[in-house]
């Protein structure tokens, strides 16, 4: 789940504004609140109405105000794609507890641990991340 925060955080973040005080501090605000706004999405998106538009609230004091429109579309793309993802996921796994590992046991149950911050994996599943990624970067060179 969290590759859909870290995904609106990279495409975002190009667009702060620029000449702060403390840079660092946008992109740190800024990433706190695209994590917090995908997990309480993957808690609980039923009862979240309007995603993208509560995350553009949090955010949008971070950017210029030209480019506000192009922030909050760049939201909702990446919004829209999560709640697919969940409500797939939804209809494949019979639950939305995306807040759990991704990966499954030796005995092919899903691990019930909890990912490490900022990925879809616990500490003991986290290289198949990494084996994922090296995939989607290798098939997306291949495209
Ligand atoms: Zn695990």
């Amino acid at each position: 789940m969290y590759r859909y925060s870290r995904a609106i955080y990279r495409d975002l973040h190009p667009q702060l504004l620029e000449g702060q005080f403390r840079p660092e501090l946008g992109q740190r605000l800024l990433l706190a609140a695209c994590e917090r706004t995908v997990e309480r999405l993957a808690r609980d998106h039923r009862r979240f109405a309007r995603p993208a538009a509560a995350l553009f609230d949090d955010v949008r004091a971070l950017f210029p105000v030209s480019r506000q429109l192009m922030v909050y579309d760049i939201i909702e793309v990446h919004m829209d794609a999560a709640l697919e993802y969940l409500d797939q996921e939804i209809a494949e796994r019979g639950s939305a507890d995306l807040l759990r590992c991704r990966a499954t046991n030796r005995k092919g149950k899903a691990c019930q641990r909890v990912p490490v911050t900022g990925s879809d994996y616990c500490p003991s599943h986290r290289f198949l991340e990494k084996l994922q990624q090296e995939k989607a970067s290798s098939s997306a060179l291949a495209a």
